[in-house]
């Protein structure tokens, strides 16, 4: 199964796809993700992109080909993927058209998480991050030598540089104008699912297992 998980930057793209990966066995790939790897670990990439990403811009389209290429023809991939924060851009969206070519053909969804604005400043402002596993949590919730739910790692939330309020709201403004039109592009190349993702976690996710017609616990 391939399935692209679209929405606005806070929306819990990234909390629905590591369920989701672990329910239905298929990598999560993150490029947030993996450009926070390349920033962390000083690689050329890396390099490149640290500014554009702490100023919540979007890093260039052949830049981010060449990651999504190279991953999705890595064999973790041969049976599916869950892509997230890619493609962002109608350019993307056509490089990604190209790398299916170039892999096996497997039915296609593209899941649509959906939130207010509002909501969503109030979400990235309050959220912290583990820098171990990557879990959310508000930021309320982390006291001194707070040990994480999920890997039990101590003292390793940190607020992202990009969730700054002035950042996230820039963010959300290249998601209006850039990627949101991409939505339209996958309108009739893959099975669109639409969920509120104003819910609680849970029900997010049984919707969507729901509407993707997979039962699992
Ligand atoms: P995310 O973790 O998906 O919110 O991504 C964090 C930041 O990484 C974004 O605000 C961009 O600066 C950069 N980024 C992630 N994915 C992409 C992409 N597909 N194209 C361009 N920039 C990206």
């Amino acid at each position: 199964m391939q399935i692209i998980i679209f929405g606005s930057p806070g929306v819990g793209k990234g909390t629905q796809a590591k369920i989701l990966s672990a329910k239905l066995n298929i990598p999560h790939i993150s490029t947030g993700d993996i450009l926070r790897e390349a920033i962390k670990n000083q690689t050329e990439v890396g390099k490149k992109a640290k500014e554009i990403v702490e100023h919540g811009e979007l890093v260039p389209d052949s830049i981010m080909g060449e990651i999504v290429k190279q991953t999705l023809h890595d064999q973790k991939c041969k049976s599916g993927f869950i892509l997230d924060g890619f493609p962002r851009t109608i350019a993307q969206a056509e490089i990604l058209e190209k790398i299916f070519e170039s892999l096996k053909n497997e039915s296609l969804f593209l899941i649509k998480l959906d939130a207010d604005d509002n909501v969503i400043i109030q979400r990235l402002s309050n959220r912290m991050v583990c820098s171990k596993c990557g879990n959310i949590v508000v930021k309320d919730e982390v006291t001194e030598n707070y040990k994480c739910p999920v890997c039990g790692s101590v003292n390793s939330y940190y607020k992202r540089r990009d969730d700054d309020e002035s950042v996230i709201k820039h963010r959300l403004e290249v998601y209006h104008q850039t990627t949101a039109p991409v939505f339209d592009f996958y309108k009739t190349k893959a099975a669109v699912i639409d969920v509120d993702g104003t819910q609680h976690i849970n029900d997010v996710t049984n919707q969507i297992l729901s509407k993707l017609g997979v039962s699992c616990n």
